[in-house]
């Protein structure tokens, strides 16, 4: 079998979770389980986080929200970051869905096709993505506030940096257009909860560091992923391994070729600087990754691996990321489709 194997950590999510959760003990702590729980299953991952306690959930668009509320089934919460889109009212109503409304027009779609449904607001307050700008929400605030919503938000696009000025301005612009309202608010995903508890109001918005990654410093990993090795051969110096022949061999080397590639979303920018473990021994990547393998060197090795290991206890997907120049969430969301995939509760 030439099939890598992606196993995904349930106690250690819950236990992420639950570190989260008590970071902000004064709040209710919601879960983001967008983008197909970022990559690693939405169907295991929600039920798990509402076996853990999760009450409210949110997701990206309102099909993800449709999706959800089949997998959980009624009674937790499920918010839509993009609000109420042109051609959702059935999915909404549907699946008792919340959408998060971020303008003067969804308002009125919302208000106009769902009366009396479900919603919440969200608010810009600096980052210019989504939600209402402050001129919009002053113009809307007693309507929207009369019509009830369940749920006032906004992001932070800086909180992964503590000591970024850009946090303070926004929870100033943030408590400026909400101070004194009788609605659950809602500021911070996993670096807001870490910057204290000015940060937390009455719900938070965790999601990367349930999976483990940072800025959640001491996450349990979540993503464990082994890949088989398919073939060795010794390499002599002077000979070449993989596409270009980026790298050459100066001594004789133990060469393995494993079965993953950049299609299973092990991106093709970690190869220069990338490891993969064999028990407690460091691997090096050799050469360029391609589509489907990768060359390492085992030559440290006692005998040939039958698997290697590039996601565990050794490196995590910040790692990983730091290889490649890209962040934790993106490694994660390109793990691919091809992995056999199982579910741990340790
Ligand atoms: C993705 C997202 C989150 C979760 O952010 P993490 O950094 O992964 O914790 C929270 N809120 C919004 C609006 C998001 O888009």
């Amino acid at each position: 079998m030439a099939q890598a194997r992606l196993s995904i950590d349930l106690s250690a999510l819950c236990a992420n979770w639950r570190m989260l959760r008590d970071a902000a003990p004064s709040a209710e702590a919601g879960a983001v389980v967008k983008a197909n729980a970022y990559g690693l299953g939405l169907d295991r991952v929600a039920p798990a986080l509402a076996g853990a306690g999760a009450r409210k959930f949110f997701v990206a668009v309102a099909e993800e929200g449709a999706q959800l509320r089949e997998i959980l089934g009624p009674g937790p919460e499920i918010h839509v970051f993009s609000g109420h889109m042109a051609g959702d009212a059935a999915l909404i109503r549907g699946a008792t869905l919340i959408p998060m409304i971020n303008g003067i027009d969804q308002m009125l779609r919302h208000v106009e096709g769902l009366p009396g449904h479900p919603f919440g607001i969200q608010l810009d307050s600096g980052m210019n993505r989504l939600g209402m700008e402050p001129a919009e929400w002053q113009a809307l605030r007693d309507i929207a506030l009369a019509q009830g919503p369940r749920l006032v938000m906004s992001h932070l696009a800086c909180a992964d940096e503590p000591d970024h000025e850009m946090n303070a301005r926004q929870l100033n612009a943030f408590r400026a257009l909400t101070d004194g309202i009788e609605v659950p608010r809602s500021l911070s995903a996993t670096g807001g909860i870490l910057l204290g508890p000015d940060y937390h109001f009455e719900v938070t918005r965790p999601g990367v560091g349930m999976y483990g990654g940072l800025p959640l410093v001491g996450a349990q990993p979540v993503a464990h992923l082994s890949i088989p090795v398919i073939q060795t051969r010794e390499v002599l110096p002077g000979e070449t391994v993989g596409y270009g022949n980026t790298w050459t061999a100066q001594a004789p080397t133990r060469v393995a070729t494993i079965a993953g590639g950049y299609a299973d979303g092990i991106l093709r920018a970690i190869g220069p600087e990338g490891w993969l473990w064999a028990g407690e021994t460091r691997c090096k990547i050799l050469g360029r990754v391609s589509m489907d393998l990768i060359g390492v060197d085992v030559s440290a090795l006692d005998g040939d691996p039958e698997w290697l290991e590039l996601l565990g206890p050794h490196q995590g997907v910040d790692t990983l990321a730091d290889w490649a120049g890209t962040i934790g969430y993106e490694v994660l969301t390109s793990l691919g489709a091809r992995y056999a995939r199982d579910y741990i509760l340790s």
